[in-house]
Order: structure tokens, then sequence, then C-alpha cells
């Protein structure tokens, strides 16, 4: 059944993918989307799936818990609602990206249909004109970034900082440009990625113009668009807010008013349409709980489903989740996050950066930047980081964030907020 998915006719559904909690349908909104089309699609997940929902770090939608036969009759169901799910290579832009730029991510998703390429099924492509929330800070396979001087910028392999830069050229060469590079990328077979492309870059290239630098879109109300006549609110989903339902909900009342729903990278959720509307919408999201206020400790906690949501889990992350947010502040204050893994899988807590608590049959391990801190049991993890928490209180200097504490304190010394009495 899976295999016969993986084949469907409609690709724009990834395949799914094995989890503790059953098959993970991931897929990436190319365009804004009518609110009462996705609230359907939020229905559907909660019918086949275990309703839980969330907004990766590049802007795509995950959808949990299906099972072979039911992720089935959930992606043709999905498909059938004629939402703008990505169809083959993901070709990114912006959630506020111009015309121009969405064009031009259309045209080269069209000529990649029609070339039929093998490519690495993780290939990105993204397209950033510099418009609000474009996450520059993403890495991408091949990159078009506008430049001050109106051309685009072509590189490979990185960031917009980091990306091996290969050529500057104009708006209607850029297609031609970016299907060259896929060609060369796939020539190399389809584990290849756009790192992996040996092209030299002159060094004329290297003092070329500056792109433009996209404002971040924060969580909250703010303005957009030509003179800023444009409203919008974003928001974030929280590792205790996942409910496909519930944000189903919010959809419905959104699509009272003529707006859309869009999707951006650093896991953004935001609606747009009237500067009322969106204070509205704002309101009944607070309600719900949903993450609207861009000092809330949510924010720096990644939770995986954990348990009972999860059959591979030996915690419940969600529950730790929302102790933390209710206790940590300040220790949460954005500079540092909170992973909290169910088990060694870490589902969205790739990074080995910042703090990670990984469940394991035994016990749970706690972590600082890859390097181990302390063990404790299940039972005991609510004490535990309570007292990491005061330990690193007591410690702190004024105007310093924890980021600074815990790094003048050194991991060794932190080890000692674990001693026990
Ligand atoms: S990391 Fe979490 S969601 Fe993923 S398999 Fe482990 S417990 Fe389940």
């Amino acid at each position: 059944m899976i295999d016969d998915f993986r084949r469907n006719a409609c690709p724009s559904l990834h395949a799914p993918m094995q989890t503790g909690d059953g098959l993970l349908v991931r897929m990436h909104m190319t365009e804004p989307c009518d609110p009462t089309d996705f609230a359907a699609l939020c229905e559907l997940a909660g019918q086949h799936g275990n309703g839980i929902m969330e907004v990766t770090n590049r802007g795509s939608l995950q959808f949990r818990g299906f099972g072979d036969a039911s992720v089935a009759k959930f992606a043709d169901d999905a498909i059938s609602l004629k939402l703008p799910i990505s169809i083959g290579v993901d070709v990114e832009t912006g959630p506020f990206a111009s015309m121009i730029a969405r064009q031009l991510a259309k045209e080269i998703r069209r000529a990649l249909a029609e070339e039929q390429l093998n490519l690495a099924p993780k290939l990105v492509i993204a397209v950033n004109d510099g418009s609000i929330g474009a996450s520059a800070d993403l890495s991408a396979d091949i990159r078009v970034d506008l430049s001050i001087d109106k051309r685009w910028r072509i590189a490979l392999g990185g960031t917009e900082e980091s990306a091996h830069i290969v050529d500057f050229v104009e708006f209607n060469e850029v297609g031609s440009r970016v299907i060259g590079l896929c060609r060369q990328i796939a020539a190399h077979g389809p584990a290849t990625r756009g790192r992996d492309l040996v092209i030299p870059t002159s060094p004329g290239l290297l003092k070329g113009p500056q792109l433009l630098k996209g404002e971040n879109a924060s969580v909250g109300l703010f303005s957009w668009g030509v003179d800023g006549e444009g409203s919008a609110l974003g928001l974030r989903l929280s590792p205790t807010v996942q409910d496909a339902r519930l944000f189903a909900q919010l959809c419905r009342t959104a699509a009272h008013h003529q707006g859309d729903l869009r999707f951006g990278g650093g896991k953004a959720v935001y609606f747009t349409g009237s500067r009322q509307h969106c204070t509205s919408l704002l309101e009944q999201a607070r309600e719900f709980g949903f993450v609207i206020d861009s000092c809330d400790p949510r924010l720096a906690i990644a939770a995986c489903a954990g348990a009972p949501a999860c059959a591979s889990a030996h915690y419940i992350t969600k529950d730790l989740a929302e102790t933390m947010a209710a206790e940590a502040t300040p220790f949460l204050d954005g500079s540092v996050k909170l992973h909290l893994s169910g088990c060694e899988k870490r589902c969205g807590c790739r990074e080995t950066r910042d703090f990670l608590l990984m469940g394991s049959p035994e016990e749970l391990s706690l972590s600082l930047d890859g390097e181990m801190l302390a063990t404790f049991s299940q039972a005991d993890a609510r004490r535990e980081m309570a007292k990491l928490q005061r330990f690193v209180a007591d410690r702190r200097q004024a105007s310093e964030t924890t980021r600074m504490t815990i790094t003048r304190i050194g991991r060794a010394g932190l080890a000692a907020a674990f001693e026990r009495n």
C-alpha cells in the first residue's frame, strides 16, 4: 500500500514516512491558501490520522498518525481539495513573495515537470526576493536571490550567506540557468545535491551587488505589501497546541473575512486580511492557545509527539513542555532552545545545539550543544529541570541572557545543578 502511494499519479504529497506514531505525511504549499479549504484538510487529518499537525522549520506541513490504508485515503481526499500542494521538486518562495518571484518559481516548477530529471527527493530550490519572512538563512541546493541592482544571484548549496556564488543574471535568464544546474546535478545521480557541483566562482562575482534583505516577520500583528497597506497575523502552533481540528476552527473564522493563509520559514503561520479582521483573529488564536506573542516561552521549546500519541515514546513530552512554558521564564528567553524528544529518533529535533532532553527505556538524558549534562528518571524530570532553571537564575548577571550565563558557567559548571543534595 505504501509503495502504491509512493507511485501515486500525483506526487504532491511526499511519500509517507514511518514514525513512532504511524505514518507521517509532509506537504508544502506553493501559494497562499484559502482558509476554508485548509480547514477541510485539517478535518481530514483528524479523520484519517491522529490529528496532530506540525509546521516545519521550512514552512512545510506535517500530519501524523496514519495507517497504510488511511494514508492513501487521506492523500486522495487531500488532492481533491485542490489546495496549492507542491508537485515534484520543492521550489520555495517566501510567504510574502512578490508576483515576480512567484512567477519565477512557477516557471521553474513547470520546466522541471517537463524535464522529469531524477533529482534527490529532498532537493530544494529557493527563490528569494527579499520580501518579509523570506528566510534567507534556510539552506537550499540552488538559490536565486534578488540583488539591489535587480539582477538575480544564482548560487549553490547553502544559505544566502554561505551559498557558493555561480552568477548574477537578468530575470529572463534565471529559468534556463536553474534548469541547467538541475541537469548537471541529475547527471551525477539522484543522491547528488547542489553543494556537490564544482563550479568555480570568478573573483568579480564575489564583489557583486548586495542582496535585498527581507524583514523578519514576527508573531503578532504586522503590516506588509506596497506602502504597508496589508495587515497580517503571524502565529506559531506551539508544542502543546498542535491540534489540526482546533486549527481548522481558526481557519473557519478567518474564512468569514477576505484574506488568506500562508506558511513560512521558522514554523511560521500567517493569516492576511484587514487590520480589524486580523485583530479579532488574534484574540481567537490567543483563546485557543496558539502562540501570538514574540515573548512567549513556548517559542523556545520544540517537542515531538511523545507519549501517549507515539508508541516509541518514553515520556510525555507535551506535559513537560507545558510545565516548562509555565515555569521557565526567564530561563526560556529565546537565547537557547529546549528540544524534548520522546526517544532517540529525535523527530523534529535534529540539531545538536541547545538543550535536548531525550527519552530511552532506562532514563532521560539531558545534553547541551551535543554534550551530556545529566541523566534522571522520567519521574524526576520536572524536578531536575526546575533545578537547572534555578541554578541558572541564581548565577545570571545583570543584562545576561540564558545563553550568556551558561556559556560563562561552562558545561562542567552547569552539571553541578544536578548534584544530589
Ligand atoms: S522522537 Fe518522538 S515522535 Fe519521534 S518516534 Fe520518538 S517518541 Fe515518537
